[in-house]
């Protein structure tokens, strides 16, 4: 299908990538990349990172602009696809307008999360997932005393640590018993609360937000605990939600997000789904996931590019993920999905270690804060499935780079 039109809904992390990787493979048909953003494609994790810090401007782009035109990529920027006609094999977009298709991959992405509490409507709550979000909370920054963090996972820990830097009063609210209690083991969510603690930051775990009212130039934010926090602003950060109707609604198979196989095809074999948006078999849990980061994003749109350029395989690279947190940086090597044991290399004290994740004596990720090498070497071993006994994970003793390599 070299000479074929591709249409890609969704120009984040995965649908950019896609876009130059098809190029790069060869491809020379048509490339329509098309999203609902009216912003050249950038990246996003500088949004709660060195862009919020270098209070704005513009964004880092996913790509040179000059680039799509030089590649022939047809870029349709503040389109949002309606709706997707499988017999007919096209898009409308809002507009009304109609696009043909030969294969369709759907980069939607995710949205957050808005949870059923009352008052999150009001003009006191902010939230960041895009661009736009980001030069809001930016502008309302410097009037703000104190905000109110909802949920404390990667997003809502690094708004707060930048909150914290710039002065504010923060409470984070929390309804897990612990921080980034979905995503991390224990030992690091411990490390990590106690960095926030001694930022500054306030965390209420085990506590809902139960309402949220108008309050002056803030709101009022009610807590399940019975108490209340008064703030200028209310930051949402309770997880996302993948973008999967007009998935759903062309009768494509939906779970935690769109259903594709391991090639990341849906049931409709002129129809794939990448990045934050699609649910696939991991080689890695033995179920189906849906992960959210951009090694995701970038490595199945490689994935797809090949495949739709005569190269198919079964997608199998490894999770990897970072987060920055204040001086911190935790990065993730693998999926932890159902560890059994957990070994520390080095020591939390020393605010430099690595936590070995193993299931069934098989190591299945590395947690690493502050400790890029043992991140390096851990994703190379994972991958290659290095045996690394617990024993020799906590000797420093162990060159993990060696262990690697070999
Ligand atoms: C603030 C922030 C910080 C992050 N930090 C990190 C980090 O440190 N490390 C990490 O690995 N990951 C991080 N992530 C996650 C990472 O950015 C996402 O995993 C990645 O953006 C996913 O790429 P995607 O292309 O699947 O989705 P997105 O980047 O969300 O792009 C999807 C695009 O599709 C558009 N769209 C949706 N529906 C339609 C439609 N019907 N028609 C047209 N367009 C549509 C959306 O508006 C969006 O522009 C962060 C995310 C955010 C928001």
């Amino acid at each position: 299908m070299l000479n074929q039109t591709v249409v890609i809904v969704g120009a984040g992390h995965a649908g950019a990538e896609l876009a130059h990787a098809l190029r790069k493979e060869g491809f020379e048909g048509r490339v329509v990349l098309a999203c609902d953003e009216p912003h050249f494609p950038y990246q996003k994790p500088p949004l709660s990172k060195d862009y919020l810090k270098g209070g704005g401007g513009e964004p880092l782009l996913l790509k040179a602009e000059a680039l799509y035109e030089k590649m022939g990529i047809e870029l349709k920027l503040g389109a949002r696809v309606a709706e997707i006609d499988r017999d007919d094999r096209s898009v409308r977009f809002e507009d009304g307008e109609s696009l043909g298709y030969d294969h369709l991959v759907l980069a939607t992405g995710a949205r957050n999360r808005r949870p059923p509490v009352p008052g999150l409507d009001d003009p006191a709550v902010m939230e960041l997932r895009g661009l736009d979000h980001c030069r809001t909370i930016l502008s309302r920054t410097p009037e703000l005393e104190h905000v109110a963090v909802v949920g404390a996972g990667f997003i809502g820990l690094e708004m707060a640590a930048f909150l914290r830097e710039k002065g504010k009063v923060v409470d984070v609210v929390e309804m897990a018993d612990r921080v980034m209690a979905r995503a991390v083991s224990e030992t690091v969510s411990d490390w990590f609360l106690a960095l926030h603690l001694r930022m500054g930051t306030k965390v209420h775990l085990n506590t809902g937000v139960t309402g949220v009212r108008h309050e002056g130039a803030g709101a009022l934010v009610d807590l399940s605990d019975g108490g209340s926090l008064k703030a200028g602003a209310v930051l949402l950060a309770a997880g996302v939600v993948p973008n999967v109707e007009i998935a759903r609604q062309a009768g494509l198979e939906v779970a935690d997000g769109i259903v594709v196989d391991e090639m990341l095809l849906t049931a409709d074999p002129a129809i794939s789904a990448i990045g934050d948006c699609a649910f696939f078999p991991s080689a890695y849990t033995g179920g189906s996931v849906r992960l959210e980061s951009v090694q995701n994003a970038n490595d199945q749109a490689r994935a797809v590019a090949r495949r739709l350029t005569g190269n198919p395989a079964p997608y199998t690279n490894l999770p990897w993920f970072w987060s920055n947190q204040g001086p911190a940086r935790l990065q993730i090597a693998g999926l932890s999905t159902g560890y059994d044991e957990a070994v520390l290399r080095g020591l939390p004290a020393d605010d430099k270690f690595s936590v070995f994740l193993y299931r069934q004596g098989r190591l299945v990720a590395v947690e690493s804060v502050n400790a890029p090498g043992d991140h390096m070497a851990a994703r190379r071993i994972i991958e290659r499935g290095v045996p690394v006994p617990p024993e020799a994970a906590t000797d420093l003793s162990t060159d993990l780079k060696a262990l690697a390599k070999g």
